[in-house]
């Protein structure tokens, strides 16, 4: 009996495993061009059904509602003990309080592909990988699974990964274009790089500002896997890459993870030789920047790792320039060689792998690497986003339940001050599992072992979040509490106008549903004082009186407010100090109808900044209009343009209409490189130079450097460039307070500034935000911009005809992190008229 269901057991295992398809067994196209979204569900659909070797977790879904999923690949065993695996190893490091029921100790490698959605050999080579992994016939694989839990994400962008594959099919025929001449290689506007809202999915891993993040750092937070590989392709004459990676390293990244990329770097190095394949290790991708798929897990204890294989724009096949073929099958068959050689290396390594991991958390917590061990945000009113976004992150804070007298590293002002924790600032200390992190979040400055890199070089978030903040050398003792407590339920009666201060987006986006349901709201443009409340210049008033039309006015505010729960009421109009509530200083905010420029010569991801903020920030109502079309749009239905950046030749035409506009009472705002479209033509302030002088002395600095370069050598030109040049550093601006461009920024603004473009304060316009003479900076900028930058503007408003414009230099929404930005944005939008 026992015997015959052996057989049976047998049999059944046989005809499983008979049924479990390659790739290309499962559908005809593939390798030869891009799947459908559905097709690589569908397939890995049909691994899960037929082998117990992989499961299936669904983590949530993206803008356009595709499922985002990961699957668990490891022994039947294994994956049968997976939630106790996952609990022990967030219990070795201080994550979780429970410990679970024993369980050996297993190395997690999470596999992401295919962030970048228009880099299809990812996703394509994620069905071979997983394959391979399953395979029965693949002996090796099944080995390494028994140590090894590997967690695989196909597609961390479907949105993105469709735009570009469907299009590929779309305009796809029979033959194949090997050469450049056809539209194959000519991926349209906006292209499938970024996801629904053209953002950078590998910019976003710690901001978390997009949905696909935020959904998989949960479950990230939930695994913390130990190494993480990060699956990219790039321009398609490059040779294949794998770790090491380049200088600079961030000087936080442990010798630990530094052994790692070097064993994997050999590893995978023996098995291109023995194919024959070109590859490259060391000479780009830097690991500083902290909210890549590389440096972010890397962040987190684990080793990261970015891999790229040279395929954007080859479409299903293309001649490189030295005269081989490159078909999607070659870029399938090398993501899979590499990435299979990371999970076998990981593996081999697993006993060092998990070690090193749990030592890192132990050691960051008990010797930081940082300067601070504490970190104070005093409470403005702006931490409750902040505490979002370190929420998400698993960063540990609390509030002070007490005052104290401390002393410490001021960032405002950059020098060491003495000052007071009152109760409900927030308080966030390096003793906590995330202590590298939040170092890397929190420290003033980054150390950078080279200036050598090709992204922002500072982040610091009490700059980017634009709140007094204080860094300490010590711990602290100090009595806290979980929670701010708010006022509660006012008596409607009593009330005479609701107050909600202006500290960032939620009071946007509150402004922008009130306007939007027909609420009458007064902005403040003078410091006053009520009883009990001081209000600041930008702050919202809507006053019962203003508002007699809405029969439901109590319980739309009370709904309203519900989501901002620092607003106040005001039982009587009369002022203490500055003008009563009835007065000029708080004028009606006018509402807003907007329209944003798109397509072709406007800057993909800097257009999805606006739009985002526009949809998801305010979730305020905006038109989108591709450039082409501008004349075929009534001007009179808007009040307010947008121009994102980039890189505009509108004709005279259209120019003329953006006159007319403005004239009869417009509001512009451009933002970088639409600046183009204002500068040195009549009616418009914008100049690059004030004077004569201040041209030729620049143009002299620029001939006398130029002098210099004649005794420079060859080698060093890239590093050269450098020093005329900033990838994101951080810049002090000085502000006009008086501006409503300014309200609710704070003391000053620190702009990220993002590009070398520079104008000197404008002559016939407010200069809001400037950047001062000797001004503070943080991260790299280069030598002989640093003082160029001196007295130029960044935020400037001009007055023309009965309308304005905002001259936008920085790009306050670069990359929807830049919470003050956010807010700046919000006073261009709202409050400037
Ligand atoms: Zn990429």
């Amino acid at each position: 009996m026992k015997q015959l269901f052996f057989a049976i057991v047998f049999l059944f295992a046989i005809t499983v495993n008979a049924q479990l398809k390659s790739p290309a067994e499962f559908s005809q196209s593939y390798g030869k061009t891009a799947s459908y979204y559905h097709q690589v569900e569908n397939y890995f659909g049909h691994l899960v059904q037929n082998s117990e070797y992989i499961q299936h977790k669904s983590y949530g879904q993206t803008t356009q509602e595709r499922s985002l999923n990961v699957y668990y690949i490891s022994t039947p065993e294994n994956l049968r003990d997976l939630e106790n695996i996952r609990q022990n190893n967030l219990y070795q490091i201080g994550m979780a309080d429970a410990k679970p029921a024993m369980v050996n100790d297993k190395v997690i490698v999470w596999l992401s592909f295919n962030v970048h959605g228009n880099e299809i050999g990812a996703t394509e080579s994620a069905m071979s990988v997983a394959y391979e992994l399953i395979n029965p016939e693949n002996k090796d694989s099944k080995e390494w699974l028994e140590n090894t839990i590997v967690i695989l994400d196909p597609c961390l962008n479907p949105d993105g990964f469709s735009r570009y594959g469907n299009w590929l099919r779309d305009i796809s025929g029979k033959n194949t274009h090997p050469g450049l001449n056809d539209r194959e290689h000519m991926e349209p506007w906006p292209g499938g790089r970024e996801n629904h809202y053209s953002y950078d999915l590998n910019r976003d891993w710690a901001w978390q500002t997009q949905i696909e993040t935020q959904q998989r750092m949960v479950l990230y937070n939930e695994w913390m896997p130990m190494v993480h590989v990060d699956v990219h392709e790039m321009g398609f004459n490059e040779p294949y890459f794998f770790p090491p990676a380049a200088e600079p390293m961030h000087d936080f990244i442990t010798d630990g993870q530094k052994d790692f990329y070097n064993a994997i770097g050999e590893m995978t190095a023996k098995k291109f030789d023995s194919e024959g394949w070109n590859y490259y290790t060391r000479e780009r991708f830097d690991l500083f920047y902290p909210s890549y798929g590389d440096t972010y897990p890397t962040f987190n204890g684990a080793v990261g790792m970015t891999y790229e294989q040279g395929g954007i724009g080859a479409g299903r096949a293309i001649t490189m320039n030295n005269g081989n073929l490159l078909t999607l099958q070659d870029r399938i068959n090398h993501h899979t060689a590499a990435i299979l050689t990371a999970v076998e290396t990981a593996s081999w390594q697993k006993d060092k792998l998990v070690k090193n991991f749990r030592a890192y958390f132990k050691d960051s917590r008990e010797e930081p690497k940082g300067k601070y061990r504490t970190y104070i945000i005093k409470n403005t009113g702006k931490t409750d986003q902040l505490t979002r976004l370190l929420k998400r992150n698993k960063i540990q804070y609390a509030y002070a339940a007490e005052s104290k007298k401390a002393s410490g590293y001021n960032y405002q002002s950059d020098t060491t001050k003495d000052f007071t924790i009152e109760p409900n600032d927030l308080i966030v200390s390096v003793n906590q599992p995330k202590a590298t992190l939040t170092q890397v979040l929190f420290e003033p400055a980054q150390k950078l072992t080279d200036s050598l890199s090709y992204d922002i070089t500072a982040w610091a978030l009490p700059h980017a979040y634009g709140i007094d903040s204080y860094a300490l050398k010590g711990n602290l003792s100090i009595d806290t509490k979980k929670e701010i407590s708010y006022k509660g339920k006012f008596d409607y009666e009593r009330i005479y106008a609701y107050y909600v201060p202006w500290n960032g987006r939620a009071s946007a986006k509150l402004l922008g549903l009130m306007l939007k349901s027909g609420i009458r709201v007064r902005s403040s443009r003078k410091a006053s004082a009520f009883r009990g409340i001081k209000v600041s210049p930008g702050d919202l008033v809507i006053l019962k009186g203003d508002n007699p039309q809405l029969q439901d006015f109590k319980n739309m505010m009370e709904s309203l407010l519900d989501k901002k729960r620092d607003y106040e009421v005001v039982e009587s109009g009369f002022s203490l100090e500055g003008g009563d509530l009835g007065g000029e200083n708080y004028p009606l905010v006018a509402t807003p109808k907007v329209l944003l420029l798109a397509g072709n010569s406007v800057s993909a991801t800097d257009f999805g900044q606006v739009w985002f903020y526009m949809d998801e920030i305010v979730n305020y109502p905006v038109s989108i209009v591709e450039i082409q079309n501008l004349e075929r749009v009534n001007l009179l239905e808007f009040n307010t343009i947008v121009l994102p950046d980039g890189w505009y030749s509108l004709p005279e035409s259209d120019k003329k209409s953006i006159d007319t506009f403005i004239d009869n009472g417009g509001k512009v705002i451009a933002i970088a490189n639409a600046l183009s479209v204002f500068e040195d033509r009549p009616g418009y302030s914008l100049t690059k130079f004030a004077t004569d002088e201040a041209k030729l002395l620049e143009t002299t600095l620029s001939d006398n450097e130029t002098l210099e370069s004649r005794f420079y050598d060859f080698q060093n030109a890239e590093r050269r460039a450098l020093s005329g040049s900033v990838p994101g550093a951080i810049v002090e601006n000085i502000l006009d307070k008086s501006h409503p461009l300014s309200y609710g920024l704070g003391d000053k603004y620190f702009s990220l500034k993002t590009n070398d473009t520079h104008y000197q304060l404008l002559k016939n316009a407010w200069n809001v935000a400037y950047v001062p003479a000797k001004y503070k900076n943080f991260g790299f900028i280069g030598k002989s911009l640093k003082k160029k930058l001196e007295n130029t503007v960044t935020f400037a408003v001009q007055q023309k005809g009965k309308g304005q414009i905002i001259y936008m230099v920085d790009n306050p929404l670069f990359r929807g992190f830049w919470e003050n930005g956010n807010l700046l944005f919000s006073n261009a939008l709202f409050l400037v008229d």
